[in-house]
């Protein structure tokens, strides 16, 4: 693990780094404050920090409110290094966010044994972080292609919404339906229908713009949530959409399978904005029509959804 020696005394320094690399941390040193700040700040930085106290340009109190402030999640275990013994100067040190202090004149054995303590708390923070970001990956997208889940995806549409009416922004709605899709299941197998459905995923992303967001809405149905696409465009992305799904085989383990998309779309803009309800369902009356006339198409519908 790699581990900051802030520290001005050059004996207690070269003491430091020694111990340290003999008891297998990499070790980064600086003498001065604003240099250990810099190196803290790195993303990449230690997340083990031994601070002097004094120091010249920022003491290590500084650098532990500085440190304390991170925007993000990161977790900086720091230690004190210190003369001061007055329970008033302990506290002001806790009170900055020092996770602990040690007195001078060095004691290697306590600062070993205090390390340990200190790189247990900063493998704990990180496991706990990687826990919560596991566990609302699962939370809000689909297990099987990686998209967004349909709750995840109806939160984003909402909420696209009200930002549309907000900035008098336009709104595209795409769904997307794999034709005679129980046919393959029914031909190959639900493995290679998995297969299909992974790829199409895969595909449809390729296509969309960055800030456009693609959930599973159903089985083997995707919903497209296209921000800024005004109506004029939204048969544009559909047709990207789909020629991107359908115009090259699909490779699985039985061999190339061919699948094609129906797509409908419904468009907002302005400021007059229909609920995602009402969205859902004008798009829903487009895809429908596209089954209707044959598959392997996009139509879009004038309708709101409110009349159907
Ligand atoms: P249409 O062109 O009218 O949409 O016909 P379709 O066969 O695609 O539509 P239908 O709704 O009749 O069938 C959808 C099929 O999708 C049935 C279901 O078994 C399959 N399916 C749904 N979820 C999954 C899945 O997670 N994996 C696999 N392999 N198949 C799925
Ligand atoms: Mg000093
Ligand atoms: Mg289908
Ligand atoms: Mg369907």
């Amino acid at each position: 693990m790699k581990i900051l020696v802030a520290e001005d005394d050059v004996v207690t320094r070269h003491l430091l780094e020694l111990s340290l690399k003999r008891w297998s941390y990499e070790v980064v040193s600086t003498a001065d404050g604003p240099q250990a700040w810099e190196i803290l700040r790195q993303t990449d930085g230690p997340r083990l920090a031994i601070l002097d106290w004094m120091m010249p340009g920022t003491d290590g109190l500084e650098i532990c409110r500085k440190v304390r402030q991170f925007p993000d999640e990161r977790y900086v275990y720091a230690l004190l290094l210190t003369s001061k013994t007055q329970k008033a100067d302990v506290l002001e040190g806790f009170e900055a966010g020092a996770d602990d202090y040690l007195l001078k004149p060095l004691d290697l054995a306590e600062l070993r044994a205090r390390l340990r303590t200190g790189h247990r708390i900063v493998e704990l923070h990180s496991q706990l972080i990687e826990a919560r970001e596991s566990l609302r990956q699962q939370a809000t997208h689909d297990a099987l292609t990686g998209l967004y889940n349909r709750g995840a995806i109806l939160d984003i549409l909402g909420r696209e919404l009200i930002r549309c009416r907000r900035q008098a922004q336009s709104l595209t709605l795409l769904l997307a339906d794999l034709d005679f899709f129980k046919h393959i299941n029914d031909r190959f197998g639900h493995l290679t229908g998995d297969i299909v459905l992974r790829e199409t995923a895969r595909r449809i992303r390729s296509v969309v713009r960055p800030y456009d967001s693609v959930g599973r809405y159903g089985g083997e149905e995707f919903i497209i949530v296209a921000p800024s696409c005004e109506s004029g465009c939204s048969l544009g992305l559909a047709e990207r959409i789909r020629n991107a799904v359908g115009s090259e085989a699909i490779l699985t383990p039985d061999g190339p399978v061919v699948v094609t998309l129906s797509v409908g779309a419904a468009a907002v803009s302005g400021v007059d904005i229909p609920t995602p309800d009402s969205l859902i369902r004008a798009a829903d009356i487009s895809l429908y029509q596209a089954k209707q006339e044959g598959r392997n198409t996009s139509r879009m519908t004038g309708g709101r959804g409110e009349e159907a």
